[in-house]
């Protein structure tokens, strides 16, 4: 029997929590002075002891846990987490009855009715993320609902989540088919070299998918394509298919050099008429300017926060200077294609950032389109601030 305890929502926050807002946060609850254990599922009630909603405690970001549900007699067991991830199958059936894309988000946390839990496939093995030491206590509970509900090649996990302060390398193996690294999945027509068990990362980040088509069908036909923060390359593979001239990919990390190369030559293209370079991005801008090269198409995605032995780089406070950077080698009538998933910034605040930027440079823009998560990364109905990404496609003008 799992523990329950009890936790009194301040009156603040009581409306919220009952309308639908997911994340406990650390401010909403009187935190009991004994601790509470990961995982202990958690009965929020107001000053008055009525009942609010059934959450689990989980420490991740800015919350202690996330709320599961708000039928007071539910209980949280097999049943339930089997409800909720063939309730989230069901609205990605468009995407398993897909042929030319094998690989999307079946379950995205708290978008799906469960925070801290996100569930991908690609090429019918599944891989499911634990965000905190909390969820992680439900494990066998969950992997028994998803093989209720799905039917597995294999299973993979990450626990992103860190066990005393310290990110633990792990076998990410869990059941089912052991795979074969890399394994190629598609994503609309483009193949993609992904390996689930390597570390943190996977080789592609699927929540770009738009994006990555957009550049492919609508940006890259006969241009010169600058992919900044490259990672394993997807976006420059994505321009190449596109019909793109030239591809040129950077990032700091040298194991960017082989995957980007992988990820071209799964795709049938000479990875040699193709740039690629290991080397920090802000030099590269100063690189690109003093040799005066001007690109027709720049993508713009860095991590939220990166640090090299220079500088630190955080995007909520230097994005406007990165773009800056990025105009300043973009041609006229040139695309910016700028993205952040920093999600202590909405998309209002991320377009006064690029307003800054082309004030600074005394330039005029235009912006031609927009994304944000995509269809398979659900977020919860009437709370934007949960869908963190933000891509805008801006003409130089
Ligand atoms: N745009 C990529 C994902 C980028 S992930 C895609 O869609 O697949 C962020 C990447 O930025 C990492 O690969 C990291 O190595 C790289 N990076 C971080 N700081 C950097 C810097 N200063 N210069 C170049 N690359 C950097």
């Amino acid at each position: 029997m799992t523990n329950i305890v009890e936790l009194y929502v301040k009156d603040t926050f009581v409306k919220e929590l009952t309308n639908g807002y997911p994340l406990i946060l650390k401010d909403a609850v009187e935190i009991p002075e004994v601790s509470i254990a990961e995982g202990t599922i958690v009965r929020l009630v107001n000053k008055q002891g009525q009942y609010i909603a059934t959450g689990y405690y989980g420490v991740q970001n800015k919350g202690i846990g996330w709320v599961l549900t708000r039928k007071e007699k539910s209980q949280i067991d097999v049943k339930f987490f089997a409800k909720k991830i063939r309730e989230a199958a069901e609205k990605r059936a468009d995407f398993y009855a897909s042929e030319d894309t094998t690989a999307f988000r079946i379950f995205n946390g708290e978008g799906d009715g469960i925070g801290g839990l996100t569930i991908d496939i690609f090429n019918g093995f599944y891989m499911v993320s634990w965000y905190s030491e909390g969820i992680y206590s439900f494990r066998e509970d969950v992997y028994t609902a998803l093989a209720e509900v799905v039917n597995a090649r294999g299973v993979y996990e990450k626990k992103r989540f860190n066990v005393n302060g310290q990110y633990v390398e792990q076998d990410d193996y869990v059941s089912g088919e052991v795979g074969e690294f890399p394994l190629i999945i598609q994503e609309n027509g483009m193949n993609f070299a992904v390996d689930l068990n390597d570390g943190a990362m996977t080789g592609i980040f699927l929540d770009q998918r738009n994006v990555r088509k957009a550049l492919r069908d609508n940006y890259s036909l006969d241009k010169t394509v600058l992919n900044t923060f490259s990672y394993t390359g997807a976006f420059s593979v994505a321009a190449a298919l596109g019909g793109a001239v030239s591809t040129t990919s950077v990032d700091l990390a040298k194991r960017s050099l082989p995957k980007t190369i992988e990820q071209f030559a799964v795709n049938g293209i000479d990875y040699e008429s193709q740039d690629i370079k290991v080397m920090n991005v802000f030099d590269y801008f100063s690189y690109a300017a003093r040799h005066g090269l001007q690109f027709d198409v720049v993508v713009l995605d860095p991590p939220s926060f990166a640090r090299t032995k220079k500088m630190t780089f955080s995007t909520a406070k230097d994005y406007p200077k990165l773009l800056k950077d990025a105009i300043a080698i973009t041609a006229d009538k040139g695309v910016i294609i700028a993205s952040t998933n920093n999600a202590s910034f909405n998309m209002k605040k991320f377009k006064t950032f690029i307003d800054k930027a082309f004030k600074d440079s005394n330039k005029r823009y235009k912006i031609l389109e927009q994304h944000q998560l995509p269809e398979d990364f659900r977020t919860p109905h009437n709370y934007p601030e949960f869908d963190y990404l933000k891509v805008v496609f801006i003409q130089v003008m």
